[in-house]
């Protein structure tokens, strides 16, 4: 019996060729016996489809599958449509996000904040759906101080989140810190790290950049300096993400939230590693 729920998240796939790799992915990583697993939304429901089908396609290989759903660029109507179409399939679990409108790209919408969303969906759907949020141990890159985004962050939980998921994070101290200052704004519900698999230098640092998480100077470095030897990498990687998640599991976390960019080997060996084999 794992001491800790794992999930696992997943894109929606373009190509058919990507809805078999994921399909395989999801095969590989159901041996975990992963709480659940969850599909991102393009903001502005640019995958609308794809997220729905990708949720549908999960639950009928057995998983507890939860969708993104993000409100920026979007009406109340057409959530509404998006809840009711969760709900028609029988989902029962979502990621509630506010998103990022590409840059240039069109109106804000109706609600501006995750927080306005989550209060939508209890408004309109009761207690339904269990409602996941966002969290940033680092702070979100838009928030105007780290108090100012805690408080955000609360108030996504005050609106009826039941738990909360990390954006990823090399440094386990900001988490533990963070979860600290939440617990001190009466935020009691579970906040799970999430964790991002360390496998391609220059898309690590680019995602990154755009998400505000911090790679330490000398976990850069050290992959800098594998160059294009790709094992290296993937063993530094594996090595220095193992150590993170013993550490944060050690230390209370109550959960594992893999980022996979659909692939598994790397959140499996991890998972392995630290001797997780499903509930
Ligand atoms: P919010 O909680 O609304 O916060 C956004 C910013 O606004 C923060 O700086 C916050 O401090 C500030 N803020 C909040 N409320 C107020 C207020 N009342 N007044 C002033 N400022 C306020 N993006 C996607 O497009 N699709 C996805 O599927 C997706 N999945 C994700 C999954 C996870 C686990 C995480 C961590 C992120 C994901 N993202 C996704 C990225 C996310 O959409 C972006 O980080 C986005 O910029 C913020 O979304 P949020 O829900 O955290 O926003």
């Amino acid at each position: 019996m794992n001491p800790i729920e794992l999930s696992f998240e997943f894109f929606p796939p373009k190509t058919q060729e990507g809805v078999d790799k994921l399909r395989a992915t999801a095969t590989q990583l159901s041996t975990l016996k992963p709480k659940f697993v969850s599909v991102t939304f393009g903001a502005g429901g640019s995958t609308q489809q794809g997220t729905l089908d990708t949720v549908v396609d999960m639950m009928k290989q057995g998983l507890d599958a939860a969708p993104h759903l993000s409100c920026i660029g979007s009406s109340k109507e057409s959530l509404r449509a998006i809840l009711h179409a969760y709900r028609e399939q029988g989902i029962r679990h979502l990621v509630a996000l506010r998103g990022d409108l590409p840059s240039g790209m069109g109106e804000v919408g109706e609600l501006r904040y995750a927080s306005e969303l989550v209060g939508f969906i209890r408004a309109e759907q009761g207690d339904w759906f269990d409602i996941e949020v966002a969290a940033y141990p680092e702070y979100h890159p838009q928030a105007r101080s780290p108090k100012a985004d805690l408080e955000s962050f609360a108030r996504k939980v005050q609106a009826g989140a039941n738990s909360a998921i990390t954006q990823y994070f090399y440094n386990a101290d900001a988490y533990f810190r963070f979860v600290d200052d939440a617990r001190k704004l009466g935020v009691d519900v579970p906040i799970v790290p999430g964790i991002m698999p360390i496998t391609n230098y220059s898309q690590l640092m680019r995602f990154s950049e755009m998400c505000g998480a911090e790679v330490p100077k000398w976990i850069a470095r050290r992959l800098e300096s594998f160059g294009d030897d790709r094992e290296a990498i993937r063993a530094f990687g594996l090595d220095v993400v193992t150590g993170l998640c013993e550490r944060l599991v050690k230390e209370g976390a109550p959960g594992l939230h893999f980022y996979t960019l659909n692939g598994a080997a790397a959140s499996k060996t991890i998972c392995e590693r630290m001797g997780l084999r499903g509930q």
